[in-house]
């Protein structure tokens, strides 16, 4: 992994555990409003990628998208910067505006 990478900030229910992406809300899982940030090393592992050759009028095509796993089980949907990786591939994410961008590592 690199020492260089950001950080994600994440939110961890102090009732029951759960983990997820910030969202304005109670926990979804429990309904608890002891909702925490925390920050999470912005380095996750590609589950699924997929690359869309006729995307929704304003996306450029190629149009790729990855689900990837954060550290702790938090997953996300984004969108790739570069070429399509392969499931297992390390990758740098990044919030942009309302969306995640993923890139691969290099050297991994
Ligand atoms: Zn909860």
């Amino acid at each position: 992994m690199s020492a260089t990478a950001d950080s994600l900030e994440l939110s961890r229910c102090e009732a029951c555990g759960a983990r997820f992406l910030p969202n304005a809300g109670a926990c979804s899982h429990c309904g608890s409003n002891q909702v925490r940030a925390y920050s999470s090393p912005a380095l996750g592992t590609v589950l699924a990628a997929t690359e869309l050759t006729s995307p929704a009028e304003g996306w450029h095509a190629p149009h790729r998208l990855a689900l990837v796993e954060l550290p702790e089980s938090v997953r996300l949907f984004a969108i790739v910067d570069g070429a399509l990786p392969t499931s297992g591939t390390i990758v740098a994410v990044r919030k942009d505006g309302e969306v995640y961008r993923a890139r691969s590592e290099p050297g991994t």
